[in-house]
């Protein structure tokens, strides 16, 4: 028999694991948290999946996900940590005592991942879904229609239906496997970027009023607390904004600064290919991708957005040349 891998080996040793997202959780960390849980309970183990803030609306189809709740690792025997490429995305589930007294898998695709688990799988894959489908045959999962809808959503949101530049044939060939195990790619679509609320439209409305277009092509808008109240809108309606700001031709970066009640600006930033908006996010105490970045900075909205655009500006006129269109080469 081949030697099991470190995975499976700590997985083996373990009767009960907590499977945890990130803060601000999206449909790649849920997906993969949850999926990973189901996997876990196909071996027999006693998993559960912890958050520290509530699932998106739009993910409630997946199953289990009313099950996650906020309750940091208890008596498990192992702790499993997905798409968070830092303890700070753990948020208030993280205790350096608690998870100094028993293995810490690190399972993400953030070319920013700082390694902080005593196993660290990182690997730069499309999404952390596609990561952990991997990792299934290895630990001797057979996957099931569960299992592959949990994963199919984490590869769909992560590369926006699989038009994003993280999108490689390895990511096509992991949807192949997981539609032959009966995803349904359409629903899953449908659900994820069809149904948006009327309080998303009129705070997006607001925010494309205040849209700002930098000479370098960095095209930013803010949204203070009270454009969100006066919207009735919610977290979750800032959420994808940037990535329609990126579709704007103009835009080489987009940003997006989100005033939040504890005093900090939640960042959001893209960038074309030759643009690394992860660097920035990183010099702020982010992280993320080249392409897709984030930080949350302690600061009043002005003075963290005017620091930021001002280093996305330079980022900007660095840019090594524009990027190859479709049908280049
Ligand atoms: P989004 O703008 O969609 O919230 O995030 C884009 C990417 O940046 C995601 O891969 C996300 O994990 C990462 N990201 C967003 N905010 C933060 C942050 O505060 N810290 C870190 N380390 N990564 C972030
Ligand atoms: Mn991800």
């Amino acid at each position: 028999m081949p030697n099991p891998s470190e995975l499976r080996a700590l997985a083996d040793e373990a009767a009960s694991v907590v499977v945890i997202a990130h803060i601000a959780p999206d449909g790649d960390t849920i997906g993969s948290a949850l999926g990973l849980a189901w996997a876990l309970r196909q071996l027999g183990k006693r998993a559960r999946v912890a958050c520290a803030d509530p699932s998106p609306r739009e993910l409630a189809f997946l199953p289990g996900v009313g099950d996650i709740s906020a309750e940091p690792p208890e008596d498990e025997d192992l702790i499993i940590v997905v798409d968070a490429s830092d303890v700070e995305r753990i948020g208030s589930l993280y205790d350096a005592q608690v998870f100094a007294t028993r293995p810490v898998v690190n399972i993400d695709h953030h070319i920013t991942n700082q390694r902080y688990g005593t196993l660290n799988l990182v690997t730069q894959r499309s999404s952390t879904a596609e990561l952990i489908l991997d990792q299934l045959t290895d630990l001797g999962v057979t996957l099931d229609l569960t299992i592959a809808t949990c994963l199919l959503t984490g590869l769909v949101t992560d590369t926006r239906g699989f038009t994003t530049s993280n999108t490689t044939p390895a990511s096509l060939e992991a949807a192949v496997v997981l539609t032959r195990a009966g995803a349904l790619l359409p629903a899953i679509n449908d659900a994820v970027f069809n149904h948006r609320s009327i309080t998303l439209l009129r705070l997006w409305g607001a925010a494309f009023v205040a849209t700002r277009l930098e000479e370098e092509g960095v095209l930013w808008t803010e949204l203070p607390l009270t454009m969100l109240a006066q919207a009735g809108a919610d977290l979750a309606d800032a959420k994808g904004l940037v990535n329609f700001l990126s579709s704007i031709d103009e835009a080489r970066i987009s940003a997006t600064f989100r005033e939040t009640p504890e005093g900090k600006v939640d960042v959001s930033l893209r960038s074309v290919p030759g643009i690394d908006v992860s660097q920035v996010a990183m010099r702020f105490g982010g992280g993320g991708h080249p392409q897709a970045a984030g930080c949350l900075v302690p600061g009043t909205l002005g003075d963290v957005r005017s620091r930021i655009v001002q280093a996305l500006r330079e980022a900007a006129r660095q840019d090594r040349g524009p990027a190859p269109g479709p049908g280049v080469g």
